[in-house]
């Protein structure tokens, strides 16, 4: 059979793992085999994200999207500075959510005004260091926009502002959800206008509207949805605007496939649905940017965890692989950052792809708790101490949303190959 009559028949599989060439049965990772790539970086364990596959998805995305439509990266995926670095060259902005982020973003030469910082809860020497830096800021609720405002007022800077908006509806199949309802984020759609129509008597710059409705969504038709409803929504609420709407940020959503039986998004299928909206757009408004948010979508397929295997255990007939990384590193991949029944990413012994011999096992980490499992019962080939396992789709949300400070093992190295 042909691996894509495979794949359909087994619907419980893992979408295949193909960004990374297998020579001599190992991986390649920016054409370098993994073994020698992890003797480069020193030790193990380490995350390595490939540059080529990064500059090959905006690739896809601008070949793909109609012309126009502005591609930003939300840092919070992946902040690594060298990672943030690369995609400056290639997205038209960055979206932040701390100060923190936002000094990566500006150290990488990205011009303020294509920065956004949003985000619940931004204290005022964050609030004073954005309006300091020109960047955007996308306001949260009305409390912000008076803090907001103090900021300016203080340093004698109006802001430029855009209000995040809360809308009624939700973004169906996302994997997580973040509008829609009773939410910490943005400002609830009925409250909209007073606020605009307060805002159009004070000291501020306004842009326009931010709608982010959720994120690791696989749906082409949940998200053509929901960017129409966002556009729909945006030319409603730009009626009460102090003055006409310069960006106009849809958000994103694009998912990844992590786990088994799920598959791609349909690229296609989205960018379809995004034409007649650019054209609506066009005829209303001729100056308006229309902006793309987009996290994992550019970096997760990229990257790569890569530990050692420091023990083979045998208990109960069970083997379990145990390794120098884990949970710690990649909370992701143990199933414990928002999971609600643990699946495996996945996973595959990077110097031995296919191997002489197969196995089922466990593969853990070096952590005094049950919760640090890397792979549940897989099959992988056979693997010895001085091995490499890998994780794939570890690109997004790996190092920098895990608790690296438990049980005080050093933290994993980061690459960009
Ligand atoms: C987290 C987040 C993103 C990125 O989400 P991905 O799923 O990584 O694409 C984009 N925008 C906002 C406002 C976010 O909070």
């Amino acid at each position: 059979m042909t691996a894509a009559l495979l794949d359909q028949f087994a619907p419980a599989r893992h979408a295949p793992q193909r960004q990374f060439p297998v020579q001599e049965d190992s991986l390649q990772i920016g054409g370098v085999a993994l073994s020698r790539l992890a003797e480069r970086v020193g030790r193990t364990p380490f995350y390595a994200y490939e540059r080529s596959h990064i500059a090959s998805r905006v690739a896809l995305l601008r070949s793909e999207l109609p012309a126009g439509v502005h591609l930003h990266y939300a840092l919070k995926a992946n902040p690594m500075p060298a990672v943030a670095q690369l995609l400056a060259t290639l997205v038209d902005g960055f979206d932040v959510a701390s100060a923190g982020e936002m000094k990566t973003a500006l150290d990488t030469g990205m011009a303020p005004h294509s920065i956004s910082f949003a985000g619940p809860g931004k204290r005022a020497s964050e609030l004073r260091s954005a309006v300091a830096a020109g960047v955007l800021i996308h306001l949260e609720s009305e409390e912000e926009m008076n803090r907001v405002l103090a900021a300016g007022d203080l340093l004698g800077i109006t802001p430029r502002v855009a209000v995040r908006v809360n809308p009624d509806f939700e973004l169906k199949q996302a994997g997580m959800k973040m509008a829609g309802g009773a939410r910490q984020f943005g400002v609830d759609a009925e409250k909209v206008p007073a606020m605009l129509r307060r805002m159009a008597r004070l000291g501020l710059d306004f842009y326009g509207f931010h709608l982010f409705c959720g994120a690791q969504n696989l749906s082409a038709a949940a998200i053509c949805e929901a960017q129409h409803a966002c556009v729909v929504l945006g030319l409603e609420l730009a009626e009460h605007a102090p003055s006409p709407v310069r960006v106009l940020n849809i958000g994103g959503g694009f998912g990844v496939p992590y786990f088994p039986g799920e598959r791609p998004l349909d690229l296609h299928a989205v960018a379809q649905g995004l034409h007649p909206l650019v054209e609506l757009l066009r005829s209303e408004w001729t100056d308006t940017r229309l902006v793309l948010e987009l996290g994992r979508y550019l970096v997760a397929e990229a990257g790569l965890y890569v530990c050692r295997v420091i023990e083979r255990k045998l208990s109960h007939g069970q083997v379990f692989l145990v390794t120098d990384g884990g949970m710690h590193h990649h909370l992701a991949a143990s199933g414990n950052f928002g999971q609600v029944l643990r699946k495996n990413y996945p996973v595959a012994i990077g110097n031995r792809i296919a191997g002489d011999a197969r196995e089922t096992v466990t593969v853990v980490g070096p952590l005094c708790t049950p919760l640090d499992l890397l792979a549940d019962r897989m099959e992988l080939a056979r693997a010895e101490p001085g091995d490499l396992v890998v994780v794939f789709q570890s690109g997004a949300y790996g190092l920098t949303a895990s608790p690296t400070a438990f049980l005080g093992h050093p933290a994993p190295l980061e690459v960009l190959v």
